[in-house]
């Protein structure tokens, strides 16, 4: 069973999630030691196994035999809904890949309530998890999300981000996604210092190069503009002007690509049909 604990509120641990946990006979936890004081303070005392990035791949075989054999497991993470950037994937897809039955205690899900309050379009939406934390590998995933878009996906986008990072995340998004896309901050979720800041990437840019942001934190942003999804019509005329000027089909193929972010090859194969029809 997973098992959704809270993600700041301890008002929000369910009665349905307490019950599975007391139903339990094995805890899989990330930190025994987070997991263990939040069942203290429900006065129930839980045998746990630590489950984490480390030793994942390694347990879940032998954890799944003992599913088998009948024992019951609840998996948790330290906060929040498991397998959301946390461990539990690997153990799932061994389960299901073994027959065993699985299901889940929903709960809370910071992603889902930063959607919900940040007062942008909550469908379609893509939840992207944290970037990396170095500057070089950060800005080639946004251009490749960039170039996703010009390829044509409209969608809100969530991110996770460390609060020590969020000024120079907000910047490179205000960069690599265009400072006036409308986003929205939100920090502390559930707990006493709960807030919701929403303005443009370049503003949240602004504002957080120079007020220090504490506590954990959501990113939101909203859709790319239409013309930006429109893509294939600016990819074609692009790709026109590129080859009227002289260029050679390769090379109008590379600069496009480059200039959009979409891969070379796709880009290619668009020129090879424009060649064909002119
Ligand atoms: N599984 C969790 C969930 O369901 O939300 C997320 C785990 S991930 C390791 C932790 C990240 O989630 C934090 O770094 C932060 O970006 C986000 N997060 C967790 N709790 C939050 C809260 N109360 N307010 C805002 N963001 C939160």
């Amino acid at each position: 069973m997973l098992v959704a604990t809270p993600i700041g509120n301890l008002g929000d641990l369910s009665p349905r999630a307490l019950a599975a946990i007391r139903d339990a006979d094995v805890v899989l936890c990330e930190d025994s030691r987070v997991t263990g004081g939040l069942l203290a303070r429900q006065s129930i005392a839980a045998t746990m196994i630590p489950l984490h990035d480390h030793n994942e791949a390694a347990q879940a075989p032998r954890l799944v035999e003992r599913m088998k054999a009948g024992e019951r497991f609840v998996l948790v993470s330290d906060a929040g809904t498991p397998l959301v950037s946390d461990p539990g994937y690997r153990l799932v897809r061994a389960a299901i890949d073994a027959g065993v039955t699985i299901s889940a205690v929903p709960g809370p899900n910071a992603a889902v309530m930063a959607l919900s309050l940040s007062g942008l379009p909550p469908h379609p939406f893509l939840f992207l998890g944290f970037l990396p934390a170095r500057g070089g590998p950060r800005t080639a995933e946004l251009k490749r999300l960039r170039g996703i878009e010009h390829a044509g996906l409209s969608a809100t986008l969530v991110f996770y981000e460390a609060p020590h990072r969020l000024a120079e995340a907000l910047a490179a998004m205000a960069e690599g996604l265009g400072p006036d896309r409308p986003a929205a901050v939100a920090r502390e979720l559930t707990k006493r210092f709960e807030e919701v800041r929403r303005g443009s990437l370049g503003s949240l840019a602004a504002h957080y190069a120079t007020v220090e942001a504490r506590g954990e934190i959501c990113i939101v942003v909203g859709p790319a503009p239409e013309e930006a999804a429109a893509g294939a019509d600016e990819v074609d005329a692009r790709l026109r002007a590129a080859m009227a000027g002289g260029m050679t089909l390769r090379d109008a193929a590379a600069s496009v690509a480059e200039a959009t972010g979409l891969k070379r090859r796709d880009v290619y194969r668009r020129a090879l049909e424009l060649g064909d029809q002119s």
